[in-house]
């Protein structure tokens, strides 16, 4: 039987929709991959990296392949290669890119391969492609289809979730006020989804929101940080944050709220 895998696209530099349509004919051309399906293909701002990098072209593709999740990765980068994939600048402009982004149900945390990728959820150029030929696929660590979860990103209210126990939440907070000091005097409401508690940090009118819906117990926030991998609060967009690595954690939390909140990217002296 073969996997069903999701990959995401994606190129600021050439020809980058002559790129990306390329890749996917050179995918297809491998006899252990099949192209089931491709998204339309969205413009996207650049989000982290380099400053003055020009906007990309983003979008999915659904494959179906009898390659293990690593061998697709090594097919994937030999295809970056081949249409001139550099890695000189973290995030910086390519050619190409093309990350796994779901492998069946699998969850794999190994060197250099990741799956889920670990982005995919606060990634808006990722779940919009996403959603359009994969939204009933259930991203299986957050448990919600990806359609849902592009839903929430847009509808949500103007809040981040935090995650986990008193002592979690706090250094997530500071975490986030440090990138963005503006947040440090933004309200902090209790909430709960379902039954599982988390701290709202209010970006815009989430306290005006959460009282004029007050009748409405199920306040999502458009987006939720946490610490450990088994903590995603089912419905909500989320990054697990590495504490491991601070560089890591700067850059993955400075690019999910800029993405989220393009406003907030103007003040921040984070990332
Ligand atoms: P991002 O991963 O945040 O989208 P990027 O695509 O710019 O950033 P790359 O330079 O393309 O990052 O890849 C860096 C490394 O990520 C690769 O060497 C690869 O081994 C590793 N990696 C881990 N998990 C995955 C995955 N699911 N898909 C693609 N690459 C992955
Ligand atoms: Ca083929
Ligand atoms: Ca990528
Ligand atoms: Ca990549």
């Amino acid at each position: 039987m073969p996997h069903r895998t999701l990959i995401g696209l994606g190129s600021n530099l050439g020809d980058s929709r002559r790129q990306l349509a390329d890749a996917l004919d050179r995918l297809d051309a491998l006899d252990q991959i099949e192209v089931l399906n491709a998204s339309n293909l969205v413009d996207s701002r650049p989000i982290g990296g380099p400053a003055d990098q020009p906007p990309f072209a983003n979008g999915a593709a659904l494959l179906a392949t009898e390659l293990s999740a690593a061998e697709l990765l090594a097919k994937l980068q030999i295809v970056e290669s081949a249409l001139g994939r550099v890695r000189e600048i973290e995030w910086g402009p390519r050619t190409l890119d093309l990350d796994l982004l779901l492998y069946g149900q699998e969850i794999m945390n190994l060197p250099g391969l990741v799956v889920p990728h670990p982005r995919l959820a606060v990634r808006s150029f990722v779940l919009e492609p996403a959603t359009e030929i994969a939204g009933d696929w259930v991203h299986p660590w957050i448990n919600t289809p990806l359609g849902e979860l592009w839903k929430t990103w847009r509808m949500g209210v103007d809040a981040v979730g935090l995650i986990g126990d008193a002592t979690t939440r706090d250094s997530l907070r500071q975490l986030l006020t440090q990138l963005f000091p503006k947040l440090s005097s933004a309200e902090v409401l209790d909430s709960k989804v379902g039954n599982r508690e988390l701290a709202m940090v209010a970006i815009g009118d989430a306290k005006n929101d959460a009282k004029s819906e007050a009748k409405n117990e199920q306040q999502v926030p458009r987006i939720a940080f946490c610490t450990c991998p088994d903590a995603a609060i089912p419905g909500i967009p989320t990054l697990c944050v590495d504490f491991f690595d601070d560089q890591v954690a700067r850059r993955d939390v400075a690019a999910a709220i800029i993405d989220a909140w393009p406003s907030l990217g103007l003040s921040s002296t984070g990332a």
